[in-house]
């Protein structure tokens, strides 16, 4: 039936119910199109298609107190949250620890998916600064274990990468420091480059000159960096009275003591394990402020394609390496 023979009633309702389905459809066609671009939206924000990329910098705007460009370090301990050391706030000695680099994909990998919550902000840190903060704060562990007060006298043996961090810290918190170290040149490095307070070198008794430099009393605090199982058991005899002992190298096998000479001190004896974020921090802001350098541990450094050919050096002592930078 053609629409001119219906009533002029009938034509009226249908022509309202054409338009209800003109609007429908344009409304429908709408929300699709809005879905469409909402979706091509989040998903470029998430990949990232529209950002600049650089190295080393995070691409997530939802963390807070970042924004995309922030240059920052990474916490690479990943704690459980859940377990006693956690609940405890020491995230660092986590029951169930995984470390970035050693069990989880590290810095070699071409991506890295890190929680928001371990990355931390370091500006007006060089890249180079920023590749050595979890380095130092290592070292800035040891010395907030060890407690050390300003005016005291720390030592520190071992004089790598990590001691030498351990050394900067300590006299940023104000201690008279002293380093110990078999190598001569590396004791050169740290009265140049850290101005410590005394070098003594690790052979024969050398324990007569901790005793000389520090008026009998030896140190209030030794933090042992070496790993090395003779220098650990020897460091029991180098502690003042009443004094603590730090171990931050570790080695597999037992370390003993004579328990007498233990009693007699009644010593402190405690290890030092990873790093938390306050210690992180402490070093950027040090770094800072100036109270620590980062880059003067970057002996050497290469360019990725040469590190293969590089590498084998570098782990020869006489190449005196403490640490080397790869530049993309
Ligand atoms: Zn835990």
């Amino acid at each position: 039936m053609a629409l001119q023979d219906l009533t002029p009633q009938l034509r009226t309702r249908l022509s309202r119910m054409e338009r209800a389905v003109g609007w429908f459809v344009a409304l429908a066609m709408g929300l699709l199109a809005f879905g469409f671009v909402y979706y091509v939206y989040h998903t470029a924000q998430n990949k990232g298609w529209f950002l600049t990329k650089a190295p080393y910098y995070t691409y997530s705007d939802r963390a807070t107190g970042l924004k995309v460009g922030d240059p920052v370090v990474i916490l690479p301990y990943l704690e459980c949250g859940k377990c006693i050391a956690c609940r405890q706030g020491k995230p660092n000695c986590c029951m169930s620890l995984k470390v970035y680099g050693v069990h989880l994909d590290g810095g070699m990998a071409e991506y890295l998916s890190v929680p928001t919550d371990h990355l931390i902000k370091a500006e007006k840190l060089s890249f180079d600064e920023m590749a050595m903060v979890e380095c130092l704060s290592i070292g800035a562990h040891a010395v907030f274990r060890a407690q050390i007060q300003p005016g005291t006298t720390a030592m520190v043996i071992g004089a790598g990468p990590i001691g030498l961090g351990a050394m900067q810290f300590a006299k940023a918190a104000g201690a008279k420091v002293i380093a110990a170290d078999t190598v001569p040149e590396r004791l050169q490095f740290c009265r140049d480059h850290i101005h410590v307070d005394h070098a003594i070198q690790v052979k024969g008794d050398w324990a007569k000159e901790v005793e000389a430099v520090t008026n009998k009393e030896y140190p209030l605090a030794v933090l042992d960096a070496t790993g090395n199982l003779q220098s650990m058991n020897c460091a029991f005899n180098l502690v003042a009275h009443g004094g603590t002992l730090v171990f931050v190298g570790l080695v597999k096998e037992n370390i003993s003591f004579s328990d007498p000479d233990f009693h007699r001190h009644e010593l402190t004896v405690m290890s030092s394990r990873n790093a938390t974020r306050r210690d992180l921090e402490h070093v950027i802001e040090s770094i800072r402020n100036g109270k620590a350098s980062g880059k003067i541990l970057i002996t050497h450094r290469a360019k990725m394609d040469e590190v293969i050919a590089r590498f084998e050096s570098w782990l020869q002592p006489e190449t005196g390496v403490v640490k080397a930078i790869i530049e993309m």
